[in-house]
């Protein structure tokens, strides 16, 4: 079995079933494996030549879990099903030069899905487990509560995994105004018993800083505990649940290649991801640990490049940054949490990784210095598009190539197309979302006399018309006929959302 152990030290090792119930180490740093398990060559040509819930499988054993073989087999199978529109769950498509590695075909239409349709099965299988040791030893079991902040795509995505599970809840708090009516609207419509959606009069950093509150509040804590037999735990990247997940579709991605006689196996292949808080780009890089050839892992960034500056320069420095505002903002992210494993795993030093932590706290910014920067520069590179590029490459794309690609997927397109003349191995785009998620910017950047005055369902219905593919899913158009269930707003204030929460979990 492998076992997780924190970034910062703490000498506590935990299964994963229980780092998943956690979410976040002891000392307040995150999970990482003990060893990353290795696999040989003949048997990576096996696993990778596999339909994708069996390569799904064969990662989750390969990472020797303490859940038994049926168990996760029945979970994976439930989360990558007819719930996916694609029966490839994640469709490799030529693109001119590139191949684009499709993960919106979930059920929010963004690669949030691929994680958060399987973590939340594997976090039901967790409290099961621990609640019959608990039963054993003679104390209560446990409810749950989900906490999760976002910025639009991890909330939605939240919501249709953990919806209607028994003795576990979920509280969204997201920025009223801050994210997309449609985004929204998909959040505040959303169905299940154990759901709730809360606006929150701030922006992201705000909902973001809130749970952080709460979480650390330990009169809260108890008092949830005590009254309810509740304990809080969280939905978002800096849970491992959800990074063994995306490990898999890096491994299905090379699989398709090799299927389609595009590479021979074994052959290097580069893949360009479009990063904002580096979960995506991090299951990049231990698949690269776990023996997929790798060539270079490409971080693309939009305008806030603190992560594309930080892999070029050995700096991330955010004292001389204020958050952009993109087209893509599922990636309008500064301080991107998953860095920490990144760092743990270059230096396997928890005081050093405690230090550069403590020191972008303080002051802003830290370098890993040259002997590391020279190291990462080997398996990464990097690049980054503005907003008037990201427009562009959209509309470029469309016309020369009939594929309409979202903002953060034409993000990784430009920087890949940037990036090609300097590699000879063949390039995987990783695209993060559907258009239709973003069709404001998406139209605008098509049809430069874009309507202002009409809304999403609109333009959606417009772009339709305009565009033969891809297809549209009708989920898009019917978000809008769904009845509001949600109509709560607060202050950015910890006594005001607590009193929120508790009137919920009551
Ligand atoms: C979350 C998200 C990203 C960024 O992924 P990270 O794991 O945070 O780097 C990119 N694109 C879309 C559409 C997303 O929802």
């Amino acid at each position: 079995m492998i076992r997780y152990k924190s970034t910062r030290g703490d000498k506590k090792l935990v299964s994963f079933s229980e780092s998943i119930l956690k979410g976040i180490a002891y000392d307040g740093g995150l999970f990482v494996p003990e060893k990353i398990p290795l696999i040989p060559p003949r048997l990576l040509k096996i696993i990778i030549s596999q339909p994708y819930n069996k390569v799904a499988l064969e990662i989750f054993k390969v990472f020797e879990t303490d859940f038994g073989e049926d168990q996760l087999k029945k979970a994976i199978n439930e989360a990558y099903g007819k719930n996916f529109d694609s029966k490839d769950i994640s469709p490799l498509v030529q693109i001119g030069d590139f191949f684009v590695l499709e993960l919106f075909h979930g059920p929010t239409y963004a690669f949030k899905d691929l994680a958060l349709q399987l973590m939340p099965r594997l976090f039901r299988m967790a409290v099961d487990k621990d609640n019959r040791l608990r039963i054993k030893q003679g104390l209560k079991p446990l409810k749950h509560l989900i906490l999760v902040a976002t910025s639009g795509d991890t909330g939605k995505a939240a919501l249709e995994g953990y919806k209607d599970l028994k003795d576990i809840k979920i509280v969204v708090l997201y920025p009223k105004g801050g994210v997309s009516p449609l985004q929204e609207k998909a959040m505040l419509t959303q169905t299940g018993n154990n759901v709730m959606v809360v606006g929150i009069k701030g922006n992201f950093d705000d909902c973001q800083f809130l749970v952080k509150k709460i979480f650390a509040d330990k009169g809260y804590n108890r008092k949830i505990y005590e009254t309810k037999s509740t304990v809080l735990s969280s939905a978002n990247s800096i849970n491992w649940g959800r990074i063994i997940p995306q490990i898999v579709y890096y491994f299905y991605a090379y699989g398709q290649l090799v299927k389609k006689k595009v590479i021979r196996f074994g052959h290097k292949t580069d893949f360009v991801i479009p990063t904002g808080n580096f979960g995506n780009i991090l299951a990049g890089f231990y698949a690269y640990k776990m023996g997929l050839p790798v060539g270079k892992l490409i971080c693309a960034s939009n305008a806030n490049n603190v992560l594309s500056e930080f892999l070029e320069s050995g700096v991330y420095r955010i004292d001389d940054r204020s958050l952009v505002k993109t087209p893509s903002p599922s990636m309008d992210i500064l301080i991107a949490s998953n860095i920490e494993r990144f760092l743990y795993e270059i230096t396997k030093d928890p005081k050093q990784v405690g230090s550069w932590t403590k020191q972008l706290k303080e002051k802003k910014r830290f370098g890993i210095g040259n002997k590391n920067l020279k190291k990462i520069a080997r398996l990464f590179s990097n690049g980054w598009k503005n907003n008037e590029q990201t427009l562009k490459i959209i509309k470029d794309v469309y016309i020369n190539f009939g594929y309409l690609p979202d903002p953060h997927t034409a993000v990784a397109l430009g920087v890949a197309d940037n990036y090609k003349k300097r590699s000879k191995n063949k390039v995987v785009v990783l695209s993060t979302a559907h258009w239709a998620k973003f069709v404001k910017d998406v139209y605008a950047a098509i049809f430069k006399n874009a309507n202002k005055n009409m809304d999403e369902k609109g333009l959606i219905k417009k772009m339709a018309g305009a565009v033969n593919q891809p297809k549209i899913p009708s989920a898009f158009t019917e978000i809008f006929s769904r009845k509001k269930k949600f109509d709560t707003t607060v202050d950015a204030n910890t006594d005001t959302t607590i009193r929120v929460i508790d009137k919920f979990i009551l």
